[in-house]
């Protein structure tokens, strides 16, 4: 299967994408991990990402492709992978849906993880990874415990790391960058028909369940579509069903506006007929402040 998680930072793709990948036997490419490691090794590509990426600003499309197109060149890419990180804007979308139209392997899926902007804010302040294996954890709330205490690379516990970027002046510009360059691609997808959303908070199993389910059920509807499907679901509504209590009520003060200009016209004819009924004034002296 070949799959996108798109979500802001913090909102689990990692996790989840890591899940994934190994439950399915296919790759997790994630493009923050790739620069990373080009940072790290002081390769050309890491010295041009390395200034966008302290920053929290996008690194240029035209290396994020380069590094993509290798990546997904790849042998164990072939039976599938799991995008995390990637596409983070349109031309990089765009720019995927040619490179897999070349290659005829289209996305099967698109999940898009929805966290509330607090919680996004209090993940990525206790995010830690193992600077040997790459694993992430949150030491607030789920801390290395148990078998995953210990690092498959070395056998000795976790050495956790947190992320130079993950600060409080980077992050709430990597969350302005989300909100104003990733979030489009949510209706890029939903027009492509491959769009899912699902409820990223709460524990990590729950939302691996919810991501599970979410790629075996169909995809979200368009807003269009959906509001077709719901004047469908009214036209097809039989005339004849029984008056609901609130059928019942509208329809009642729908009456009682209609009975009120018949009141009026009661009140009226009545004055009316009071004044007619009454002996006529004189003109002169009659009116008020012409006494003598
Ligand atoms: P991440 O680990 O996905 O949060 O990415 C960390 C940083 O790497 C981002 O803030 C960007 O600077 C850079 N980055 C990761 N993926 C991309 C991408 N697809 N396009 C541009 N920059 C990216």
């Amino acid at each position: 299967m070949r799959i996108v998680l798109l979500g802001a930072p913090g909102s689990g793709k990692g996790t989840q994408a890591h899940r994934l990948a190994e439950s399915r036997g296919i790759p997790q490419i994630s493009t923050g991990d790739l620069l990373r490691a080009a940072v790290t090794r002081g390769t050309p590509l890491g010295l041009q990402a390395k200034a966008a990426m302290e920053s929290g600003a996008l690194v240029d499309d035209a290396l994020v492709l380069g590094m993509i197109r290798e990546r997904l060149a790849d042998p164990d890419a072939r039976a599938g992978f799991i995008l995390d990180g990637f596409p983070r804007n349109l031309v990089q979308a765009a720019a995927l849906d040619g490179l897999l139209a070349e290659l005829g392997q289209p996305l099967d899926a698109v999940v898009q993880f929805e966290v509330a902007n607090d919680e996004l804010v209090r993940r990525i302040s206790g995010r830690r990874t193992c600077a040997d294996c790459g694993r992430v954890f949150n030491v607030l709330t789920s801390p290395p415990s148990g078998a995953a205490a210990v690092c498959p690379r070395t056998g000795a516990a976790h050495r956790l790391m947190q992320r130079a970027d993950d600060n409080e002046v980077t992050v709430a510009e990597r969350l302005r960058v989300y909100a104003q360059k990733t979030r489009p691609l949510t209706e890029f997808y939903r027009k492509r028909g491959i769009l899912r959303v699902i409820n990223a908070e709460g524990p990590v199993d729950a939302v691996a369940q919810r991501l599970a389910d979410a790629l075996t059920g169909a995809p979200a509807a368009t807003p269009a579509a959906a509001r077709v499907r719901k004047s469908a679901a009214k036209r097809a509504r039989p005339k004849s069903a029984a008056p609901t209590k609130a059928r019942r009520g509208r329809a009642a003060r729908s009456t009682a506006r209609r009975a009120k200009p018949a009141r009026k016209a009661v009140r009226v004819r009545t004055a009316r007929k009071k004044r007619a009924a009454a002996p006529r004034r004189r003109k002169s002296g009659a009116r008020r402040g012409t006494r003598r």
